[in-house]
């Protein structure tokens, strides 16, 4: 008989033989079998077996794909990437809480904030520009300081996969891509950011695999110096609009952009 103890974030859960069902994250573990053995926090699996734990367990959780994704990276050795500070499960859960779902731009740009923040360094206040509205805001959000509301990161609509994390008191910083020469080794990323497949044609559970794969090769940086006139724009004087009565921003001219006709709703 096996026994497994598992720590869960602040839940100790025993399991004994195959008659429990489900967890999540593991964090500490003991196993104890004929020969007694204790491991270290960060094994992942059995030493003398050598079976990873969730397989002592049949466990319902692996019936949804995310699970089975991160039990298939547990079993190719890929536990143990690092990005953003953070194990692959964390930093996939984090992005699923912010973003909504999996997204593979915000796992991509993950790895591009992450040799962003290493090539700048730590204890630097830095700003963020990225160069697309689509996923890439949320890899900055989730992974920096930097939000839209607090005006450290500078969004750009030229759908251009790329951002870079600068000094913001010297401008200097670094700008990472995708850089399409070295995506073309890995088809799926490929066909992906050039939009040749619609997402029917692929699951992003398989993309988001070779995006794990590919990591840092399919990027490329430069060190750059920001231009001055990309700083956050300075804030412009409030009056009542003659039309409305609410307090606008008076670059929309003598009246509200609303009740100029551009407005996004109908009463
Ligand atoms: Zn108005």
């Amino acid at each position: 008989m096996i026994s497994i103890i598992l720590r869960e974030g602040w839940e100790d859960k025993t399991y004994i033989g195959d008659k429990c069902h489900g967890f999540d994250r593991i964090t500490w573990a003991k196993i104890t079998a004929s020969t007694s053995t204790v491991l270290p926090k960060t094994a992942i699996g059995d030493r003398l077996t050598g079976i990873p734990f969730h397989r002592y367990v049949p466990c319902r959780v692996e019936a949804s794909s995310d699970r089975r994704q991160q039990l298939k990276m547990i079993d190719s050795g890929q536990s143990d990437i690092m990005v953003c500070g953070r194990t692959l499960d964390v930093f996939f859960e984090d992005i699923k809480r912010f973003h909504g779902f999996l997204s593979p731009g915000v796992v991509l740009g993950g790895f591009m904030v992450d040799w962003a923040q290493e090539l700048i360094g730590p204890d630097l206040k830095v700003d963020a520009i990225v160069e697309t509205c689509y996923c890439l805001p949320d890899a900055v959000q989730i992974f920096t300081p930097c939000t839209i509301g607090n005006g450290w990161l500078n969004v750009l609509d030229w759908d251009k996969f790329a951002l870079s994390l600068y000094d913001k008191r010297k401008l200097t910083g670094y700008r990472i891509w995708l850089d399409p020469k070295k995506a073309s080794l890995f088809p799926k990323i490929d066909d992906w950011y050039m939009r040749r497949k619609s997402k029917e044609d692929f699951p992003s559970n398989v993309l988001i695999e070779e995006i794990i794969n590919a990591r840092r090769s399919v990027l490329s940086y430069r060190a750059i110096h920001v231009a001055r006139s990309h700083k956050r724009k300075r804030k412009w004087d409030i009056a009542l609009c003659s039309a409305c009565g609410e307090a606008y921003s008076t670059s929309q001219g003598a009246r509200c952009t609303a009740c100029q006709g551009g407005g996004y709703y109908t009463l």
